[in-house]
């Protein structure tokens, strides 16, 4: 068995789920198990919906159901046939009149919890998991639907549910192989349910991380990310575009580009991959003859100190000093237990004698962290500054990285910068707009000549 995770564009129209159909069908023998994101920005738009219903605007809101309604209604029928579209009116039907009752319900009451949030944006992967098991069966091979909420299971951290592994593990392996001696099984990604069967969710991009879920679960030969570039790239291309495809790369580095912002993958992917040791293979359905990015367990030799550049953006850069001239013992601990009493993850942090430089990317509690960290410091906050990270297991074992990064950054101001605490990353913060011209320059220092056994060279880049 393999898993076949497709993402939003890849399920996003007809056409789109036509070109899936074929890609499934010429690993049919492989016997997958398909996990489908929601269609295109399905997800975006009932988290809009969920918005519109709190400001009370009814009329806007009913229309956006519509307008969703109207789209999903009209690339489904383009992919089912005609003796089935009874039954797919009927359950668009159904589903939609459930989502509009639900977003009225929660106008009237005019909050809008985590649980909530959770149950409106599960229709995207429950409607497009039902919409891809029908356009299968029309394209001639057996589907069958499978509930993910019946067989992924979750706490209760809402919009941001940890799985249940044993009891998940549990129930896939005593489902799917079964379903898919015969059939190909569709799920839909992201959704899950808590032990009381209440509708939860991964947190956004999750739906790579149910394939991994799956995949573990029941013990799949590989799992294929299938989404809309040739694989993991040099740089990301919102902000460089023309990297380089990288072939093969380790979990770790995989996770740790994730982790800092390659949003490709989802960074809790890799974690159930690595413990039962299932190669994860990133691809274009755009382009399903590139053989895209190989994710496996062992270290990857590579001529280039570095993999991939990853930027997080959005995230804020806080510098404390301490009030008494030279740093208290103590000190650095009252700083972390405000963050974990505003339970912020913090990313970078360099200290000196006396003064803390951190960010996070959480900026929810930003204002009332800073007001709690003035009682003891002073505290400058900024906002609008990027990380910007270089990933790879060689970076330990070049001498001279820093060097080249100090020096293709000449004239850009590097706020922070840290190497050492994973061992395969040196992250930088500069402001945002810096940001592109840093990654150039980063880019054409660390990737102009490449490892062919590592890289496939884009010729774009440098023409
Ligand atoms: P899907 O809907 O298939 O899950 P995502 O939008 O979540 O797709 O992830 C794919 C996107 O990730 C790409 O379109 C690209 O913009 C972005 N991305 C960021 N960094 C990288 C990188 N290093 N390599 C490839 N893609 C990247
Ligand atoms: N549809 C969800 C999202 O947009 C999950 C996913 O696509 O991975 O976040
Ligand atoms: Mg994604």
């Amino acid at each position: 068995m393999i898993v076949m995770k497709f993402g939003g564009t890849s399920v996003e129209s007809a056409a789109a789920i036509e070109r899936v159909g074929g890609i499934v069908q010429s690993r049919r023998t492989r016997r997958p198990v398909v996990v489908v994101s929601a269609m295109g920005k399905t997800t975006n738009k009932l988290l809009a919906i969920a918005e519109a219903a709190m400001k009370g605007g009814r009329a806007e809101y009913i229309r956006q159901i519509q307008d969703l309604r109207d789209f999903h209604s009209r690339e489904a029928r383009q992919v089912v046939p005609l003796d089935h579209r009874a039954e797919l009116d009927r359950t668009l039907d159904e589903h939609f009149q459930e989502l509009t009752e639900l977003v009225k319900g929660l106008a009237v009451l005019g909050e809008l919890t985590p649980r909530s949030i959770d149950a409106i944006s599960s229709y995207g992967e429950r409607l497009s998991s039902y919409i891809v098991t029908l356009a299968f069966r029309h394209f001639g091979m057996a589907a069958e639907h499978l509930d993910s909420r019946r067989v992924i299971l979750t706490d209760k951290r809402h919009t941001q549910a940890a799985p249940n592994f044993p009891e998940t593990y549990r129930r896939l392996a005593a489902t799917v192989p079964g379903l898919a001696r015969d059939s190909v099984v569709v799920m839909g990604g992201f959704i899950a349910s808590a032990e009381d069967g209440v509708t939860t969710t991964l947190g956004r991009g999750g739906s790579d991380f149910t394939a991994a879920i799956v995949g573990a679960g029941i013990g799949a030969e590989e799992i294929q990310i299938w989404t809309d570039v040739d694989g993991m790239l040099t740089a990301d291309p919102t902000i460089l575009s023309g990297g380089h495809r990288v072939k093969t790369i380790s979990f770790a580095e995989a996770a740790e580009l994730a982790y800092f912002g390659a949003k490709v993958l989802h960074p809790a992917t890799v974690v159930p991959a690595i413990e039962k040791n299932i190669p994860v293979l990133i691809l274009n359905s755009r382009r399903p003859e590139v053989p895209g990015t190989r994710i496996v367990s062992e270290h990857v030799p590579s001529g280039n100190a570095v993999k991939s550049i990853a930027c997080k953006r959005k995230i804020a850069l806080l510098n404390i000093h301490s009030t008494r001239m030279l740093m208290a013992h103590g000190f650095l601990r009252r700083i972390f237990e405000v963050f974990d009493r505003f339970e912020t993850p913090v990313d970078m942090v360099a200290t000196s004698e006396v003064s803390v430089s951190l960010t996070i990317d959480n900026l929810q509690r930003l204002d009332a962290i800073a007001a709690e960290l003035r009682q003891f410091a002073e505290v400058d906050t900024e906002t609008d500054q990027v990380i910007v990270c270089l990933v790879g297991e060689n970076i330990r074992y070049t001498p001279g990285v820093a060097r080249r990064v100090f020096g293709a950054l000449d004239g850009i101001n590097i706020r922070m910068i840290s190497q050492g605490a994973s061992l395969l990353n040196l992250s930088l913060v500069v402001a945002e707009k810096d940001l592109h011209r840093a990654v150039v320059a980063l880019h054409e220092e660390f990737f102009t000549e490449l490892d062919p056994a590592v890289f496939e060279r884009n010729e774009a880049v440098h023409a």
